[in-house]
């Protein structure tokens, strides 16, 4: 790329900065978490259709999608008013490679909103921060790409290629929003997710599983605990079980080879818990939901499998049932290329923005990179901004980072589709 572009391109970002501020903010102000996205997805598909590009609406259709590999059995059965938006712009004429910029519009709750310094759904900015529930993971990469593609329109440029954005729902607990678009025929000779990954190209993900632990004991007065079973007490017992399991495939001979300088890759996490109901009697139900990592290559079926049998060796009283149940996630890992042209591309697009060498980046969870990366034929990567607090209270984002990201997406967009004029 010449110099003369690359500046053009860089200011042409930079002009959007406000812009940049307003869509985020706008976009954060709508509270989307799990099955009230419509509001937000009805601010992008605005978006999309004022950048020009022809806007549909796409459903998740479980009976479908249900046979797909990359199915993960949904938490909601909710389907109204849920949809994926896209924008597809077409070229005049189509010389260069076409391009998937997608990201997730869900967010995961906010927890007791008191705990925040703000409302967690009403933005603000503080210096470089934007501060919200979703600011970072990923409203943020979304008005990036939107404004990396507004930028190259305001200068006169628009892609010589294919390029589908898209913003789906449900990443943060089946994919299945991602899968929908994938079915709906979307894919591409690349594809990129802002994900807030501090400016670094994603090379591999972990395997994510979901499940839910349904216990069953017997009720007692508390005068007599023995004449019981608690299952909370049955509990610890499998919680200490299970992070023996994690603790040996975090051991260095069990590690995935992307894996093997990270401090702690492999997380089991106890998520929620919801059981009992009275202090003075001993608990006889809960459900308890876990969350297991695990590493490329490792199947489904076999950490199932293993899931159980850990399970199944805890000793428990004959009077109490333990029964596991597979909703959400069931998301296996996946292992990217480093030496693939994307990967390239973006990382020789970071430096000319930046001046600074992009790191890779092994994350231990998951992304909708799996889709494309595994189902789709596309190859998909991460290129996301700085944020802080992702799940978390106080969840904020880089404006400076978020301002770079569009401008390493813009001058990707020019390396990678090439541009022709508008009009
Ligand atoms: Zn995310």
């Amino acid at each position: 790329m010449n110099t003369t572009l690359l500046s053009q391109i860089l200011d042409s970002v930079e002009k959007r900065r406000n812009n940049i501020i307003t869509d985020l903010s706008s976009l954060v102000a709508c509270d989307s978490t799990l099955g009230h996205e419509a509001a937000a997805q009805s601010v992008i598909k605005q978006v999309f259709l004022e950048l020009g590009t022809r806007v549909s609406e796409i459903t998740i259709d479980l009976d479908k999608l249900s046979s797909l590999p990359g199915f993960s059995p949904p938490v909601t059965n909710k389907t109204d008013g849920r949809t994926n938006i896209v924008g597809v712009h077409t070229p005049k004429e189509a010389t260069g490679r076409s391009l998937i910029l997608n990201g997730h519009m869900d967010v995961v709750p906010s927890g007791p909103a008191h705990l925040w310094n703000h409302p967690p759904f009403e933005p603000y900015v503080d210096g470089d921060w934007l501060y919200g529930r979703g600011s970072g993971d990923m409203k943020a990469g979304i008005v990036a790409y939107c404004n990396a593609f507004a930028a190259l329109k305001d200068l006169g440029y628009q892609p010589a290629a294919k390029v589908i954005l898209q913003s789906v729902i449900e990443e943060e607990c089946t994919g299945n929003g991602a899968l929908a678009c994938l079915d709906a025929g979307y894919t591409a000779d690349a594809a990129i997710i802002p994900e807030p990954f501090g400016q670094t190209c994603l090379v591999a993900q972990l395997g994510v599983m979901w499940f839910q632990l349904k216990l069953t004991g017997k009720p007692a007065h508390v005068l007599d605990t023995s004449s019981g079973s608690n299952v909370f007490d049955a509990l610890y017992l499998i919680i200490n079980r299970l992070k023996a399991l994690e603790s040996e495939w975090n051991q260095t001979d069990r590690r995935h080879h992307c894996y093997a300088s990270h401090a702690h890759p492999i997380n089991f996490n106890l998520g929620k818990v919801h059981g009992g109901d009275w202090a003075s009697t001993v608990a006889c139900y809960c459900e308890a939901d876990f969350r297991v990592g695990f590493y490329p290559g490792m199947k489904l079926d076999d950490i199932k499998n293993e899931l159980e049998q850990v399970i199944a060796s805890v000793e428990l009283p004959n009077d109490l049932k333990a029964e596991l149940c597979y909703t959400g996630f069931q998301a296996e890992g996946c292992e990217i290329n480093k030496d693939a042209p994307l990967i390239e591309s973006v990382k020789e697009a970071h430096r000319l923005v930046s001046d600074t060498h992009c790191e890779t980046l092994a994350v231990t969870a998951t992304t909708d990179c799996r889709f494309f990366q595994l189902y789709g034929n596309t190859p998909a990567t991460c290129y996301g901004p700085v944020a802080e607090n992702i799940h978390g209270f106080n969840e904020r984002v880089s404006v400076s980072s978020t301002v770079q990201v569009a401008q390493v997406l813009a001058v990707f967009i020019a390396n990678w589709c090439g541009l022709e004029k508008t009009g």
